[in-house]
């Protein structure tokens, strides 16, 4: 299936590892020119040159970081008018709600919520003067179904969630839509060092608790960021134009709920 999103512009948040990169990496394959952003530039810059050596497409590199208005402004500057804009962030760290003050929670609001706010702020009358756009912001399944430890992520993606739910439903008349894809438990640096914390918590070692969260999953397996990406790719196709507002769970069937 030809996506029908060649020589399309797209601005890939948080992308030098794991689904941002897995994002990336699928929209490359289908002809989409890049720029994609980390703070760490080492690792930023081998993955724009991977993906420009597989794809052959243009891939630019900024490094900064995205919750900051600098990492912004920056990343805006490399691609002021995006056809296609994922946003993504990593997440906030687990733990319990007693040692959370203040701070900690702007922190989490920041980056999982107002960062994708303020972009999409910044790209979307440009998007619906051109008449296509197609922004994804990755949130979490914890959206869906709380992780307990993860108070930090449930309640800021919620905000942004929630907040989407609202826009998305005003965008979609002028060929903008606005989703929100859900990963479940994907394999990543992210998840390892979740993982880790259980591991801690429990007294277990990483590859027992990993072991065990792996059979929780009705697939039987962690998922990928390149399956992530090819579902990401989806929704910025020409084709997936009526789907919008949706929180699109990727998780191996892990969410219990009929709907
Ligand atoms: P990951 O493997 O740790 O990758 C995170 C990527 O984001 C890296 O490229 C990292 O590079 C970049 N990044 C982090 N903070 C950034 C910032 N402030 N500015 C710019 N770039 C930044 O994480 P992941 O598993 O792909 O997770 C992506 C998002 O999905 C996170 O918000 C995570 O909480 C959420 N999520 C993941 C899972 C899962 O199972 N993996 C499940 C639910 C939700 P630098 O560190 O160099 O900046």
């Amino acid at each position: 299936m030809d996506l029908g999103i060649r020589g399309k512009r797209a601005l890939v948040c948080a992308a030098s590892k794991g689904l941002g990169k897995g994002c990336a990496a699928s929209l490359a394959r289908e002809g989409v020119e890049l720029v994609i952003t980390a703070r760490g530039r080492d690792a930023l810059e081998a993955t724009a040159e991977e993906i420009r050596e597989a794809c052959g497409v243009k891939v630019a590199a900024v490094a900064g970081d995205i919750t900051t208005p600098e990492g912004r402004a920056q990343a805006l500057a490399a691609c002021p008018a995006p056809d296609i804009l994922v946003n993504n962030a990593g997440g906030p760290p687990p733990g319990d709600f007693r040692q959370w003050g203040r701070e900690e929670w702007l922190k989490a609001i920041e980056a999982n919520m107002l960062t994708p706010i303020e972009l999409i702020k910044a790209v979307v009358d440009g998007m619906i003067a051109r008449k296509f756009g197609r922004i994804v912001n990755i949130t979490s399944s914890a959206v869906k179904a709380p992780i307990p430890e993860l108070g930090l992520s449930n309640g800021a993606r919620s905000g942004l969630t929630g907040f989407v739910a609202g826009l998305a439903r005003r965008t979609v008349a002028h060929n903008v839509t606005i989703n929100n894809l859900l990963p479940g438990r994907m394999w990543t640096d992210r998840l390892k060092s979740n993982a880790e914390y259980s591991a801690r918590q429990q007294g277990k070692s990483l590859d027992e608790v990993k072991e065990t969260m792996a059979k929780q999953i009705p697939a039987g397996r962690f998922g990928t960021p390149e399956e992530f990406g090819d579902y990401c790719a989806y929704l910025c196709s020409a084709q997936a134009s009526y789907v919008t507002g949706q929180n699109l769970l990727i998780d191996g069937g892990n969410y219990p709920g009929t709907f």
